[in-house]
């Protein structure tokens, strides 16, 4: 059942004890504010000097560091698109943002890995469209041949996370 393999929580994504939490990042990968701040604070300045020798991430891409101080043993850093109305490909590059995270876990054999609700902060991607997106790309990875046997969606507030049940719910009928 994939739909066992999908869980929805309210949280912070530093917390999680997964094998790898996936950090939503700007193109410099050299931090931010939002998620990628409290990852940073959490994670402490390996990471930070690590994603230096990355030299940045195209928008719908996603590279991978160790998670230093972090629970999770990794942190896989993707970078969302910024919302410009719907016409810009937004809703294929966040597509691509799980996807790539998904494909990066499945090549380090992860089994656990928990999503925030990549660019629906700072980002302005509309949060009820983004958490179809996440869990219907996430569905159709799963479909697929993986190692990962657990996605943690881990919602911010508890809109999101109403957002993301009711998408699960219509996606799952
Ligand atoms: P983006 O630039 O991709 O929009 P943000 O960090 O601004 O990234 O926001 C992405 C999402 O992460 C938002 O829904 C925000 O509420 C959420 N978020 C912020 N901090 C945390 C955290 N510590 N754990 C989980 N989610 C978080």
């Amino acid at each position: 059942m994939i739909s066992s393999k999908i869980a929805i929580v309210e949280g912070d994504i530093t917390q999680q004890k997964v094998d790898a939490i996936v950090n939503a990042a700007n193109n410099s990968l050299l931090g931010g504010g939002g998620v990628d701040g409290a990852i940073h604070r959490a994670a402490g300045l390996g990471l930070l000097a690590e994603c230096r020798r990355l030299h940045g991430c195209q928008t719908g891409d996603a590279k991978i560091t160790r998670g230093y101080n972090l629970p999770a043993d990794w942190v896989i850093h993707t970078v969302g698109p910024i919302w410009k109305g719907g016409n810009r490909g937004e809703d294929e590059l966040l597509a691509s943002c799980y996807r790539r995270c998904l494909e990066i876990a499945t090549q380090y054999e992860i089994i656990s890995i928990a999503f925030p609700a990549i660019s629906t902060g700072a980002y302005g991607f509309p949060p009820q469209l983004a958490a179809k997106i996440a869990v219907r790309t996430v569905k159709e990875f799963l479909e697929g041949n993986s190692s990962v046997e657990q996605v943690i969606l881990v919602c911010f507030s508890h809109l999101s996370y109403q957002y993301h049940l009711s998408a699960l719910r219509k996606i799952f009928g």
